[in-house]
């Protein structure tokens, strides 16, 4: 008998669960909206062309070698990395008092940061939005630190919680850790207004409490890199200190490649060096050293002006896309008269609609319809095409009536 045979079944993670089930349906009217990846018009994945070129570049070059990243990462990346969700001109870049080491995505950017806060800072809570993406909690809890909710949502505007969000943060304990999403709030797509997000720093500020920003989306949400930034470089320009979990999953389309960065913004640069050493410490006995092709993608591409301006074109197309979507799925409602105030479809930002569909409405679509989507109501608006926005009004029209 195996040695492991008490071992029980795991649950399938409530996301990536969708696509498991999805793959499984015979239906060819099946849709998958669990993803959270861009797709085509066609419904098919994209590898940005700016990507290829890059490759091409990279593969061209007979100099490159296949050996190992410092444990930090790739020097050139980290830098420009910094710069792109900062700001190139902002105090703590031009001061040097940031420090950056290159993760495996956002997702590990976020486990590093944590367990780095877990090992040296003296308030091990962290506050995470209610909702939230469903990884923050467990990858907080097993970096070592404690986790606790901040409202954030509210179903009844299917928008802010703002008054909540405030009393809550305000409540919370000096020096607290507090997670907040840069822009395009996964899951629910709401975001602050810049007036509210400036009332949030200064509550933070004022009580202390430790910014950390999971940017996944960055020029994603309005297809601007800058005005997707706004959030965290106005934390960053008050002279306070903050971290920043970047991700380059979807903006650049690298998904699989995992590449992200963890940058630390310091009072001094002195600091940040002997941060920096700690980080070193966490990150060896995990990983050793993170991947070099991802990372050098998007070093060639953000250091190359021609390059980097073609990025931004076709971000800005995926980013146009997905709210034309929003645009045809509000419209397709209305003219399908489907009871209800839609209009929190073209209101919210990025990624996802949060529709307000219940576990037993969403489980209805899937029996009757074949759309996959999570249980709470989120729908990949980068899954839905002008040709599958008939079938997803139909379902949802079935599912409110
Ligand atoms: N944070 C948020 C809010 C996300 O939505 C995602 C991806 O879905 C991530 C972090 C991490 O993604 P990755 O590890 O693929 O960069």
């Amino acid at each position: 008998d195996s040695v492991f045979a008490h071992v029980v079944q795991g649950p399938e993670d409530p996301i990536l669960g969708v696509t498991v089930a999805y793959n499984k349906d015979q239906s060819p009217n099946k849709v998958n909206l669990g993803v959270g990846a861009y797709r085509t018009e066609e419904g098919k994945p994209l590898v940005l062309n700016v990507v290829r070129k890059a490759e091409q570049k990279l593969v061209n070059d007979m100099s490159r070698v296949k050996e190992y990243l410092p444990i930090v990462g790739l020097a050139e990346f980290n830098k420009l990395s910094a710069r792109l969700i900062l700001g190139a001109d902002s105090p703590p870049v031009q001061e040097n008092r940031v420090t950056t080491v290159q993760c495996l995505s956002g997702t590990g950017s976020l486990r590093v940061g944590g367990e780095f806060l877990a090992r040296h800072y003296q308030e091990r809570t962290i506050y995470i939005p209610t909702p939230t993406w469903g990884n923050h909690t467990k990858v907080f809890t097993l970096a070592g630190l404690s986790v606790k909710n901040y409202r954030y949502y509210d179903p009844a505007t299917r928008g802010l919680n703002f008054q909540g969000l405030l009393e809550d943060l305000g409540s919370a304990p000096a020096g607290a850790v507090v997670l907040l999403h840069a822009c395009a709030h996964n899951p629910t797509g709401v975001d602050p207004t810049l007036e509210q997000w400036e009332q949030i720093r200064q509550l933070m500020r004022s009580r202390a409490l430790l910014p950390f920003f999971d940017s996944a989306y960055q020029g994603f949400a309005s297809g601007s890199l800058d005005a997707d930034a706004q959030s965290v470089r106005r934390f960053a320009a008050d002279g306070g200190e903050l971290l920043v979990a970047q991700s380059y999953a979807k903006n650049m389309g690298l998904y699989g490649e995992r590449v992200g960065a963890l940058s630390i913004v310091l009072k001094t640069s002195e600091v940040a060096t002997k941060v920096e050493s700690q980080l070193k410490l966490v990150i060896r006995p995990m990983y050793s050293n993170p991947p070099i092709h991802g990372a050098s993608i998007v070093a060639t591409i953000l250091k190359d002006r021609d390059l980097f301006n073609e990025w931004t074109i076709e971000l800005k197309a995926m980013a146009d896309r997905i709210i034309s979507m929003r645009h045809q799925l509000f419209d397709s409602l209305r003219a399908k008269g489907t009871p209800g105030d839609w209009s929190h479809i073209i209101k919210q930002i990025g990624m996802f609609t949060f529709t307000g569909l219940n576990p037993e409405q969403v489980a209805f679509m899937t029996k009757e319809y074949h759309i996959y989507m999570t249980s709470d109501g989120r729908i990949s608006m980068a899954g839905l095409s002008s040709r599958t926005v008939p079938h997803l009004t139909e379902a949802i029209h079935a599912a409110v009536t």
